[in-house]
């Protein structure tokens, strides 16, 4: 298990390399990615057969290059994540050792979505009845994996679980003979099983989805080769919270998979398909404080990032760690602040809890012209973007063996009213 930062609320540099020259580089805001924390958390996922990466957890495509460099194959959720996977080096078909490396997991397919996937062969996950005779329609003879709602979902957020009679995601775990007809019927092979039941969840919740894959794996029978245990594995957002016991959790996988070896007599493989734990520590959003201001009793930061740029607080009322980087380097009291964002939305607030309450943290004295770090920013933070109050997509940088470089660019004005049109 990685051991647990003490998260500081100063801060000097991100991987070694000073904020102030970061920020006087990119400009604000900037997202910064440190490449050693993914190849890290990369590493703590060695016993799994096949680390599959969400990519919608952090999708640039130098994230996803650094990604596959390391041995990870990757998920889509959409044609767009079809696209980004093959711009970073990724091919349809399976690998060398016979593992798709792109996967497409979702719960429809649109006309996009079908049509690379026929020219690329690309393995697809249905998360509904109905993607099985679509599919079949348009190639043949495929495998194909389920994904499966075990009845149950557990995350950090009830926005972020995605199992139970509440959830839309997957194929309810009573249709799987139904199911099974279907796939025969379409001349396709069900050869995988695939359970994802929320994020940011825990052991005791995962745990539970072992047991339902192994009955799901003996009612579908010897053509599975391939399980996969989802993702949604945590990471801490401050001190109180902690990893997952990795070992444990593998060793319990593991059992599902030495017993369906044993009852199908061939090999399983055992997949992860982890999106915020390779990503979320690695990122950082830079920003530039642009107003100090005191409303009553309250004292506000307003900083040039809002939720156009990371909106997990206004989404789930997630916490993020937030350090303040003093510009001469000195040591300065702390003092209760609220940090918000430029946006024309009450909302726009990076201190809040569920329900949108406002709440304050104690940060370092700062002045405008001073930076604020929004950290813990890698996973659904870049992704969430939009162009709201017609702000443009933030730069973002990939620091890898202490250079900076640049993976995407801010977007100027003219990219933001792209393809808008007067009618003449
Ligand atoms: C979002 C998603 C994941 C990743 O979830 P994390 O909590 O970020 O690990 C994995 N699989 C599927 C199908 C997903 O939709």
């Amino acid at each position: 298990m990685p051991q647990i930062q003490e998260f500081s609320t100063t801060r000097t540099d991100i991987a070694g390399i000073s904020v102030y020259e970061l920020a006087s580089q990119f400009g604000t805001p900037t997202f910064v990615y440190d490449a050693s924390v993914i190849q890290q958390r990369v590493s703590d996922l060695a016993q799994f057969d096949v680390v599959r990466y969400a990519q919608k957890a952090c999708s640039n495509i130098a994230i996803v290059d650094l990604v596959r460099q390391s041995g990870v194959v990757v998920d889509a959720v959409s044609a767009g994540e079809i696209h980004r996977a093959l711009l970073a080096g990724y091919k349809g078909g399976p690998g060398e050792d016979g593992t798709p490396q792109i996967v497409y997991t979702a719960d429809i397919f649109d006309q996009m979505a079908l049509d690379l996937i026929a020219e690329h062969d690309i393995h697809v996950n249905c998360g509904s009845p109905d993607m099985i005779a679509q599919l079949a329609e348009r190639v043949s003879g495929a495998h194909i994996t389920l994904r499966l709602n075990p009845g149950f979902g557990h995350g950090h957020s009830q926005k972020t679980n995605t199992g139970g009679e509440q959830s839309k995601h997957g194929i309810w775990f009573e249709q799987l003979a139904e199911c099974k007809a279907l796939a025969d019927n379409a001349g396709l092979t069900i050869s995988g099983l695939h359970m994802h039941i929320g994020s940011g969840t825990d052991l005791e919740h995962l745990a539970q989805v072992c047991g339902s894959m192994k009955q799901a794996a003996l009612e579908v029978g010897p053509s599975i080769s391939v399980v996969s245990a989802g993702g949604g594995l945590p990471v801490p957002y401050n001190s109180s919270q902690s990893y997952m016991d990795l070992d444990r959790y593998y060793e319990l996988w593991d059992e599902v998979r030495k017993s369906l070896e044993s009852e199908f007599e061939h090999s399983i493989s055992l997949e992860i398909e982890p999106g915020r734990y390779l990503s979320a520590e690695s990122g950082f959003l830079l920003t530039e404080i642009r107003a100090v201001k005191e409303m009553g009793s309250n004292r506000f930061y307003l900083v040039d990032a809002g939720f156009n740029n990371l909106a997990r607080p206004i989404m789930y009322g997630s916490y993020h760690p937030i350090s303040i980087s003093p510009r001469n380097g000195d040591s300065r009291e702390d003092q209760a602040v609220i940090v918000g964002g430029p946006l024309c939305e009450s909302g726009d607030i990076f201190t809040q809890e569920e329900g949108g309450f406002v709440a304050s943290r104690q940060l370092p004295k700062a002045e405008v012209g001073e930076l604020l770090v929004i950290e813990c920013a890698g996973a659904y933070g870049s992704v969430m973007g939009s162009n709201y109050n017609s702000k443009p997509l933030a730069s973002e940088v990939l620091i890898k063996q202490g250079e900076a470089h640049l993976i995407r660019a801010r977007q100027s004005l003219d990219d933001i009213t792209r393809g808008e049109i007067i009618p003449s």
